[in-house]
């Protein structure tokens, strides 16, 4: 266990990390000789579980090849073939990928992307991005000022650029106090009025999570919101871009979250289960239109980092997503997602699990103080990061999500184990997780 001795500045500062020896399939061990069910793959980030092979031999490949060449002077075979490859699993449109080393990377490119396409049209007013509250996109300062996370935020403030808003599709928790279908999607009506008070000659984009990911929870939207937004964009002239960070690449049981409903983004920011976490790659997908457009206006993107489109990482990616088609694993996905799904309801046995939701295998379990009304623990209770300890220490891992019902209050616990995960081991995830919720909630 490592804590304040170590010389690495860690993210936590106030916990004593397990030092982790090596991982196989859904587990992980440590230096203890502990082992971790790790039922959220991080953060739903290892979708084909650890110690594969197959991949770890391709990166010793791909490292022995080239060291590193710069995505403004070569390209490789590779990654040709693998954008190729990536294209014929993404909606249908998507024809352009630009790789980059991390979620919050990937938003600020895909925002950049918004806002020079249309200057590059000449619509040069065209700058502002529609967020919606709650949701995440990123750490970065761009990617933060679309984030609708009070937490993350607050001590940032200063520095965020001033974007209009709108409440989150979220059925448990409408907004307007409505249920579906007698709504008529009044939250994705609101995006016309957002766009109406903001003007429409201002606003480059729309950027959404079609299933909304760590903010809230596994926050799936009912059909038809999807395709509101999208006609509402395109009647303004507005970019739709999805960020499937989290949802995207098989999480839910399909390529993309977003070919459940068969919508089709301007452009989509994938990350996380892209590389399986084997390396730092995420991408950003857009409509040929527009690299048209800034092709035959300024002539490049003016934009790039040091590891964009990188030999390694992309040659990675590449075998991940082999992997994953040979073995059927997105398919394989789906059907586990629904086990589990039928399996966390049985959760709602106990008096403070309020909601159970999700797609694939992202999903979340919500806890409340009061069933009917809905209401919220209080934070100070901290009843998810609860849960999670005492899953910890009986070695199951799960993820948190909080502060989404009024930006403060709200306790979610995800689970999104990688998809080679066994009917059996789901079972093991729920008993574990079962005996959590019962202990914290008799300290309730
Ligand atoms: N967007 C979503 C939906 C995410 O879940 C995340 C990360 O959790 C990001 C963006 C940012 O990705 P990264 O942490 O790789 O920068």
């Amino acid at each position: 266990m490592l804590g304040a001795k170590s010389y690495v500045f860690h993210r936590r500062l106030d916990y004593r990390y397990p030092v982790i020896k090596y991982g196989k399939g859904i587990y992980l061990y440590d230096e203890q000789g502990k082992k971790y069910i790790d039922a959220v793959g991080g953060a739903l980030v290892a979708t084909i579980g650890h110690g594969v092979n197959q991949i770890a031999e391709e990166v010793a490949k791909l490292a022995k090849r080239v060291s590193y060449i710069h995505g403004s002077q070569f390209t490789t075979r590779l990654m040709e073939e693998y954008a190729e490859e990536l294209c014929r699993v993404a909606p249908r449109g998507l024809s352009k990928v630009y790789f980059v080393s991390g979620g919050s990377e990937a938003v600020e490119t895909a925002i950049k992307l918004a806002r020079q396409y249309h200057y590059d049209a000449g619509n040069k007013s065209k700058y502002k991005i529609i967020f919606t509250w709650p949701s995440y996109h990123g750490a970065s300062i761009g990617a933060l000022s679309i984030t609708g996370k009070h937490s993350t935020r607050e001590i940032q403030r200063p520095f965020l650029l001033d974007f209009p808003h709108m409440p989150s599709c979220f059925c448990y928790r409408c907004p307007y106090g409505k249920s579906y279908p007698g709504c008529s999607l009044r939250c994705a009506v609101e995006l016309e009025k957002v766009i109406k008070r903001a003007k429409a000659d201002s606003i480059a984009a729309f950027m959404v999570e079609p299933v909304i990911g760590a903010s809230a929870g596994a926050v799936v939207p009912p059909a038809g919101y999807l395709s509101v937004i999208r006609d509402i964009c395109n009647k303004y002239n507005i970019l739709l871009i999805f960020d499937e960070i989290m949802s995207g690449f098989g999480r839910t049981g399909k390529w993309f979250a977003s070919q459940h409903w068969g919508c089709v983004p301007d452009i989509t920011v994938v990350g996380k289960g892209l590389s399986a976490g084997f390396v730092s790659l995420s991408a950003v997908f857009c409509k040929k239109k527009i690299v048209e457009t800034i092709r035959k206006k300024t002539g490049n993107f003016i934009h790039g980092f040091t590891f964009a489109n990188n030999p390694l990482t992309t040659g990675v990616g590449r075998a991940v997503l082999r992997y994953l088609k040979k073995n059927n694993l997105v398919h394989r996905c789906a059907e586990r997602g629904e086990y589990l799904l039928h399996k966390l309801r049985t959760l709602y046995k106990f008096d403070i699990v309020g909601d159970v939701r999700g797609l694939g295998l992202m999903t979340a379990v919500e806890f409340v103080k009061d069933k009917a009304s809905k209401r919220p623990f209080s934070r100070n209770k901290k009843v998810a990061e609860k849960i999670l300890q005492a899953a910890q220490k009986k070695g199951l891992m799960l993820y948190y999500s909080i502060g989404f019902v009024d930006k403060v209050n709200g306790d979610a616990v995800m689970v999104g184990p990688p998809f080679i995960v066994a009917e059996k081991e789901i079972d093991k995830i729920i008993e574990i997780f079962s005996q959590s919720i019962s202990e914290v909630q008799k300290t309730l």
